[in-house]
């Protein structure tokens, strides 16, 4: 299974609105990037908890889908 905490989001430097990609991880533990725009700190916050829900719906998907795959099991192909 693929690492959720691998996956990038965008985020914008709330000083000059620059745009850059961290790592869901990055948000989750809060982490300091630096700004590419004006080299300012940006302290990650997930206010919304907007990444929990996002790895939430993905988990609910690939569940979904692994569920699907499994059911695939009981149909008979007739050739
Ligand atoms: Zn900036």
């Amino acid at each position: 299974m693929f690492d959720l905490g691998k996956q990038s989001v965008t985020v914008e430097c709330p000083a000059c609105h620059f745009t850059g990609q961290v790592t869901i991880k990055q948000v989750q533990i809060r982490d300091v990037v630096i700004c590419r725009g004006c080299k300012g700190n940006i302290q990650l916050e997930d206010h919304l908890g907007t990444t929990e829900k996002a790895m939430r719906d993905l988990r609910r998907a690939i569940r979904q889908l692994q569920d699907q795959l499994a059911g695939m099991g009981r149909i008979t192909i007739r050739l």
